[in-house]
């Protein structure tokens, strides 16, 4: 007879998925890293411990300026990195991905077109695997030669929308709130970082001001039932990552981590690994920690599965095929 933890992994398994909030950079995998260090990750780094907690976000980040983005400096490299990633992602049973790529590698792929790159990481996609390519920021990334790429960015078709990243201040700019409503004019999305560490003031500032519908983290938003109201209104979709909120400490243990709050309040979230190279998590190790230490029930994991299919960018078909799936794998 199957133990209650085999049988859950195998029902997790089973769940078709999406995943809405997942860094490339973020995302290289460990034989990769290898070649850039392969002093440092001759073994798996000790950040993918599950007791492993980040002291302060800066760390996190540091991580990234001192190894990963060493990788992601040509298209090829993006290409072999998003084919090991994508196939990983595709044997998680995860059938849609909204990922992003990062506005700083035009920095640093000298004369090559910045194009290449989204070109690139289209040409790793599986088949079976629906792929929709954000281009990630800072908040403070619109100034000169990145002004104009993202100018001409946001048109080409290999860019599904857009996304603020990093540090969750400064507060969102002016040029942020333009340009996501040009991208919006232009039929695609928009999503910002907010309210992973800062308060719910600025996750109404994403919603008001920058007027997106698609938050990511978005937990400083139980501050303020005023903002969690807001959210309600304005039918807004947090694109939560619990295991990177635990280690990054964001919230203190995955037991307390408040996504059922969420729930409870009427509001849309979904799941997914944020940055698996920093922290050794694949999609179903969210759906597993959330059954098992946060004590969600299998009818909630199937509740979340479906709020990633509701917001994803597939024609209605597709969507109510899926929503089949789920309907009976809850039977
Ligand atoms: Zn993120």
């Amino acid at each position: 007879m199957p133990s209650p933890a085999s049988d859950l992994r195998a029902f997790v398994a089973r769940i078709p998925k999406t995943e809405t909030h997942l860094h490339l950079e973020g995302s290289l995998p460990l034989e990769l890293a290898r070649r850039i260090d392969p002093i440092a990750f001759a073994s798996p780094p000790p950040y993918w411990h599950p007791d492993y907690r980040f002291h302060g976000f800066a760390l996190f980040q540091e991580q990234f300026d001192s190894c990963f983005f060493k990788w992601f400096v040509s298209p090829e490299n993006y290409y072999e990195s998003c084919r090991r990633v994508f196939a990983d992602v595709v044997a998680q049973n995860c059938v849609y991905l909204e990922c992003s790529f990062h506005l700083g590698t035009a920095e640093r792929i000298g004369q090559t077109p910045f194009r290449e790159i989204a070109r690139a990481i289209h040409a790793a996609k599986p088949p079976g695997l629906e792929l929709r390519l954000y281009l990630g920021m800072f908040r403070d990334h619109y100034a000169g030669h990145f002004a104009r790429v993202v100018d001409e960015a946001i048109t080409w078709d290999e860019v599904a929308g857009v996304d603020l990243h990093g540090f969750e201040n400064p507060e969102f700019q002016p040029w942020s709130a333009e340009i996501w409503s040009r991208v919006r004019a232009l039929g695609k999305t928009t999503k910002a970082h907010a309210g992973e560490f800062s308060p719910a003031a600025d996750v109404r500032r994403a919603v008001e001001f920058l007027g997106t519908r698609r938050v990511q983290h978005g937990l400083g938003a139980l501050q303020d039932p005023a903002t969690l109201a807001l959210l309600r209104e304005h039918d807004v979709t947090l694109d939560m990552t619990p295991i990177s909120n635990v280690k990054l400490r964001a919230v203190p243990s995955m037991r307390e981590h408040p996504i059922q709050q969420f729930l409870d309040a009427g509001i849309r979230c979904t799941v997914s690994t944020d940055d698996p190279m920093l922290f050794g998590n694949q999609l179903n190790d969210e759906y597993l920690a959330l059954a098992t230490d946060t004590g969600l029930s299998r009818a909630t994991l199937l509740k979340i599965a479906r709020h990633g299919f509701e917001v994803a960018d597939l024609p209605t078909a597709t969507k109510q095929r899926y929503f089949t799936e789920l309907a009976n794998l809850s039977e």
